[in-house]
């Protein structure tokens, strides 16, 4: 293991660009379950019935039953030394984004100043029909949370069937596209369109570095250099093997 984590270093710091891209597993440390682990939201809560917009659409209050859940545990979520690892190689120049499929604002919480937020951003919620938006803390403690017009508020994260926000998108690709490294915490890439950035990213050469406890489907098919354990354990070893690279340590 220690091989492989110089070897990472060493991409991420000869690289000319590198972003990251994260999923649930970074954040779950922070105490925000995944979605697919035995145990997670989906176990639980079926997805067609509590995770499409036109669910959401047609009975708001039922969604929100899940929703709570979420914003139970969303609220009381830190970051952890995986964010603030990121956000530490952003500070030192050598991140150039972070394009994350969570909502969680971990990463801004933990230091990072470029985020894509791919799927959107559970802090602010919106109102569909007068759009109307308001932030998070500004709403009491009511469930479901409802707009100044009275109808139920929608969280600003993208559900199943809608579509990524169209700059998300479109960054994302321009980065995947010319990057020179791609680090990947704690996704199954099993959701799209996420999953195709790094393929994306192989294409134009780059090199692919991938954190996670199990090996996904990206694992034996984009991925370089596997670095199998914790997200939080492996970026601060990580970050500070770059440190050593650097000049002046
Ligand atoms: P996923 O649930 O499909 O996969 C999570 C991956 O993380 C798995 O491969 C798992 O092995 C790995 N993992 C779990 N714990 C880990 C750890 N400590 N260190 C490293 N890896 C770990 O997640 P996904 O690929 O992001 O797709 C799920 C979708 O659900 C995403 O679109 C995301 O928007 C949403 N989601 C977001 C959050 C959040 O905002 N924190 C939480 C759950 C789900």
């Amino acid at each position: 293991m220690k091989n492989a984590i110089k070897k990472a270093a060493q991409a991420i710091f000869y690289s000319t660009k590198t972003i990251a891209l994260t999923g649930a597993g970074i954040s779950v440390e922070s105490g925000i379950p995944d979605f697919r682990s035995p145990g997670g939201l989906w176990e639980r809560y079926n997805p067609i019935e509590y995770g499409t917009i036109g669910a959401f659409q047609t009975n708001p209050e039922k969604v929100w039953q899940m929703l709570q859940e979420v914003s139970y545990l969303l609220a009381r979520a830190r970051p952890n030394p995986a964010h603030t690892g990121l956000g530490k190689l952003q500070e030192l120049g050598l991140l150039q984004a972070i394009i994350t499929q969570n909502v969680d604002n971990l990463h801004r919480e933990g230091g990072a100043t470029s985020v894509i937020e791919y799927h959107g951003n559970a802090k602010t919620l919106s109102c569909l029909w007068c759009e109307q938006r308001y932030n998070s803390d500004e709403l009491g403690a009511q469930i479901p949370p409802r707009c100044s017009c009275g109808k139920i508020l929608k969280p600003d994260v993208v559900f199943f069937g809608e579509p990524i926000p169209i700059r998300a998108l479109q960054e994302s690709y321009e980065l995947a596209s010319s990057c020179r490294a791609l680090l990947i915490v704690g996704t199954s890439g099993e959701v799209t369109p996420a999953n195709t950035i790094p393929e994306t990213a192989k294409r134009a050469g780059a090199t692919i570095i991938e954190v996670n406890v199990e090996p996904t489907i990206l694992t034996g098919y984009v991925t370089d250099i596997f670095l199998q354990g914790k997200a939080s354990e492996l970026i601060t070893e990580l970050v500070s093997e770059v440190e050593t690279i650097m000049p002046n340590n």
